[in-house]
């Protein structure tokens, strides 16, 4: 006859892959990790290039419009000088005239800096973008790998998740209920192993909670390893169970 623990232990490893290989099909496979990693910061370095560009393109902008208002009014003052009738009127246009001209100058630097930037910036884009484009297809290409992969990953999901199903109807409501409740608490492993405490010299065996190191009974150890008693640890709660001793 099985043993609900031994089920319990079963259903707890089945549910760990179940995790472990719905997380790869929604994730990026390991051989693809490197490459993934490398094609995402060439991609964002392109785009940061590609903002620097427009972001100089709208200072351009902005220095361009600085510099038609200041001629518009430069017009105007250059007009009004023939309608001035006194020197002190004559002097303050003057160097209303003086100010707007500065102001264009400032706009004309500024433009030209801004425009100088952004040819650097799409110029460096552009080179990434070439040297982007192999790295690109081979990115493609394992993307392919990885499309033609993932089918086999679904199949066993799928096979987990009826396996996961079966063993579940097999533990009596109350241990399953205890189980699942664990599950949620403890971020998916509701269960600990019980280990051996090394012990120099010929001392009494100790044994501790392989996930939380608490001290476990030595008749706790008993009852699992002879009846397959469900027992939690009295720190951490979890279900303990005995490792398969190696052979
Ligand atoms: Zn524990």
């Amino acid at each position: 006859m099985t043993r609900h623990l031994d089920t319990i232990v079963e259903l707890q490893d089945t549910l760990t892959r179940l995790a472990a290989a719905r997380a790869r099909l929604s994730g990026i496979p390991d051989w693809m990790q490197e490459l993934h990693g490398e094609h995402a910061a060439e991609r964002a370095a392109i785009e940061a290039l590609e903002a620097a560009a427009e972001q100089s393109r709208l200072e351009r902008r902005e220095a361009e419009a600085a510099i038609a208002d200041a001629q518009e009014k430069l017009q105007r003052y250059q007009q009004q000088i023939n309608a001035v009738t006194t020197t002190r009127e004559y002097g303050a246009l003057l160097q209303e005239i003086d100010h707007v001209k500065a102001q264009i100058r400032t706009g004309e630097e500024q433009g030209l800096a801004a425009l100088e930037r952004q040819d650097e910036a799409r110029r460096a884009a552009e080179e990434k973008r070439q040297a982007f484009r192999d790295l690109d297809e081979r990115y493609a290409r394992e993307l392919t790998r990885w499309e033609a992969e993932k089918p086999a990953v679904a199949a066993e999901i799928g096979s987990l998740e009826a396996r996961v199903a079966e063993l579940r109807g097999r533990v009596p409501r109350p241990h399953l209920v205890l189980f699942e409740r664990l599950l949620g608490r403890m971020g998916g492993a509701a269960l600990a192993p019980v280990r051996l405490l090394e012990t120099p010299g010929r001392g009494p065996q100790v044994w501790h909670c392989g996930a939380c190191n608490y001290r476990v009974r030595p008749q706790a150890v008993v009852e699992i390893r002879n009846r397959g008693s469900l027992v939690q640890c009295e720190s951490c709660k979890r279900i303990l169970y005995l490792e398969e001793e190696p052979a």
